[in-house]
C-alpha cells in the first residue's frame, strides 16, 4: 500500500520534472546562445570607442587646449610657429651714412649677423655700397637727406620745406632711382623737415605708391613722421637708441647695452650707428654680441614691421 503510492507519488513528479528540468535547460541554453554573443558584440563595441575617443584629449597638449580643433592641427600650429619667435626679443641695427667709405663698408659687411644699411643718395660710392650690402645678405635703405633747424649742409639729394611738393616727391624718386634693393627710407638730419606735415605727406605718398617703409631717426621729439605715415598707410618704425659719433668704446659699449636692455623690456629695439664708425663699432659687436644672443636675435629693419603697422 505504502510502496504503490510512494510509486505513484514518485512517478508522476519525475515525468513532470524531467519535462520541466528539459524544458529549462533548453530555455536556459538557448537564453544563453542568444544573449552571450550580444554581451560579447557590445564589449568589442565598448571597447573600440572607450580607447577612441580619449586619444584627442590625450593627445592635446596642455598649452594649446583652448582651439581643441584637429588633433593634427594642434600638433602642427602652436608648437612650431609662434613660440620661438616670442621667446626671444629682437634687436636691428642701422648704419647710416653708407655711401662714403668702402672700406669702412667691408668691416661691417663681413659681420654674420642680419644688419641694415642706411645708404646716402648722390655719393660716388651709393650705389656700389647698395649693391654689396645686398650681395653681403644685409638689407638696404635709402637714407634721405632732410633740412635740420640748424639749416647744415645735407649733402646732395636733400629735400627742405621751402620747396614745392612736386620738387620734394621728385627729388626722393630719383634718390630712390638711384640705388638698389632700398626696402625702406629713414632722414638724415631733418629735425626741421620731419616736423612739417606738408614735407612728411609728400614723402610719405611717395612711399606709399612704392610700397616702401619710413624708419624715424628721431632727430626731433617734434616729429611728424608717425601720424603721417599712419594717414598714408606706410608702414613705419622709429630709432630707440643711437650709438652717435663717438668713437669712445666704453661709451659706444654702454649705448649697446641700453639697446640690448630696450629690447629685452619692449620686446624689440632699433639702434643706429654710423657707417664710418665700423672699426670700433665692429669691435663692440664681436665682443658684446655673444653674451647678448642668449635672449635676443639681430634682426633686419622689416623684421619689426609686423608689430609696427
Ligand atoms: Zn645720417
Amino acid at each position: 500500500m505504502t510502496a504503490r503510492p510512494r510509486k505513484r507519488k514518485k512517478n508522476k513528479p519525475k515525468g513532470l520534472r524531467i519535462i520541466l528540468y528539459s524544458v529549462i535547460i533548453a530555455l536556459v541554453l538557448v537564453t544563453i546562445l542568444l544573449v552571450l554573443p550580444r554581451d560579447k558584440e557590445e564589449k568589442l563595441a565598448i571597447n573600440p570607442s572607450a580607447t577612441a575617443t580619449p586619444i584627442p584629449y590625450i593627445d592635446v597638449p596642455e598649452e594649446t587646449i583652448e582651439p581643441r580643433q584637429t588633433p593634427a592641427n594642434d600638433k602642427s600650429k602652436p608648437l612650431d610657429d609662434p613660440l620661438p619667435q616670442k621667446e626671444k626679443n629682437r634687436l636691428a641695427i642701422v648704419f647710416d651714412d653708407t655711401g662714403n667709405s668702402l672700406a669702412d663698408l667691408k668691416l661691417l659687411l663681413d659681420l654674420p649677423y642680419p644688419m641694415t644699411f642706411a645708404v646716402l643718395p648722390g655719393l660716388a660710392n651709393s650705389r656700389s655700397a647698395s649693391i654689396k650690402a645686398h650681395k653681403a645678405g644685409k638689407e638696404v635703405i635709402l637714407h634721405q637727406p632732410m633740412e635740420s633747424l640748424g639749416g647744415e649742409n645735407m649733402g646732395p639729394g636733400g629735400i627742405d620745406t621751402t620747396m614745392a611738393v612736386w620738387k620734394m616727391q621728385a627729388v626722393l624718386t630719383d634718390n630712390l632711382d638711384s640705388i638698389e634693393y632700398e626696402r625702406g627710407i629713414n632722414n638724415h638730419m631733418g629735425s626741421r623737415a620731419t616736423a612739417d606735415v606738408i614735407v612728411m605727406d609728400a614723402v610719405m605718398e611717395v612711399l606709399e605708391s612704392r610700397h616702401l617703409f619710413f624708419l624715424d631717426s628721431r632727430t626731433t621729439s617734434e616729429t611728424l613722421a608717425k601720424d603721417s605715415a599712419r594717414r598714408f598707410q606706410v608702414p613705419f618704425l622709429q630709432r630707440s637708441v643711437f650709438w652717435d659719433n663717438e668713437t669712445n668704446k666704453a661709451y659706444l659699449k654702454e649705448q649697446w647695452e641700453k639697446a640690448v636692455e630696450l629690447s629685452k623690456n619692449q620686446g624689440q629695439a632699433i639702434l643706429i650707428g654710423h657707417a664710418h664708425n665700423a672699426a670700433k663699432i665692429a669691435e663692440v659687436l664681436k665682443e658684446n654680441y655673444q653674451k647678448a644672443s642668449r635672449y635676443l636675435d639681430l634682426v633686419y629693419l622689416s623684421d619689426l614691421l609686423g608689430d609696427n603697422r
